[in-house]
């Protein structure tokens, strides 16, 4: 019985791992896209149903487009998801984000009830880019009241190919982030 119990949530483990890479792949293809617009970002963020996995929303940074510093994917996400549920709390709801959550879009998360949050890049992988806040999201995430599981890196080489795509190279060059305009 003890076998059988272990065997079923090693599988359970297993399918877990498997929707995650898809869920994943799915907000990194949608964030790819951008790549190939006058606008394109690395950072998309998707927020599913827990348990159904069913898409609630998904949105990308939009810091430039809409002049907004706060405008980061997850954030977006959160507000965007929130407005469609008439609700403030997303529990029941897990984000999977191209890059790790700054502190900004963690705490937001957390606001929100999120269950868990599933990254791809780092914050060290973003910061060869763009300017950062070097505070690790499960840091965040452990001095907050609220729980929410936060993992990653995941599918970590596929969501770092968003920052070093030539098309975005050239686009971070404009961003008031850039690492190659500032000294630091
Ligand atoms: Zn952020």
């Amino acid at each position: 019985m003890v076998n059988w119990d272990m065997a079923q949530s090693a599988k359970m483990a297993a399918r877990g791992a498997a929707l995650d890479q898809e869920r994943m792949r799915e907000i990194y293809q949608f964030t790819a896209r951008s790549l190939e617009t006058v606008r394109p970002v690395p950072f998309g963020a998707l927020i599913v149903n827990t348990q159904t996995g069913e898409r609630l929303m998904r949105a990308t940074n939009a810091v430039m487009r809409e002049n907004d510093p706060s405008a980061h994917a997850e954030t977006r996400t959160v507000r965007l998801a929130c407005k469609k549920l008439k609700q403030p709390s997303l529990a029941g709801y897990t984000m999977y984000s191209t890059c790790e959550p700054c502190a900004m879009c963690m705490a937001s998360a957390l606001w929100a009830r999120l269950d868990r949050v599933v990254f791809g890049a780092t914050i060290g992988d973003a910061k060869r880019h763009v300017l950062q806040i070097h505070i690790p999201a499960k840091e965040v995430a452990r001095r907050s009241d609220m729980r929410c599981v936060v993992e990653g890196p995941l599918l970590r080489e596929l969501c770092n190919t968003l920052f070093t795509h030539p098309n975005m190279q050239k686009a971070f060059r404009s961003w008031s982030t850039s690492k190659a305009k500032t000294s630091k």
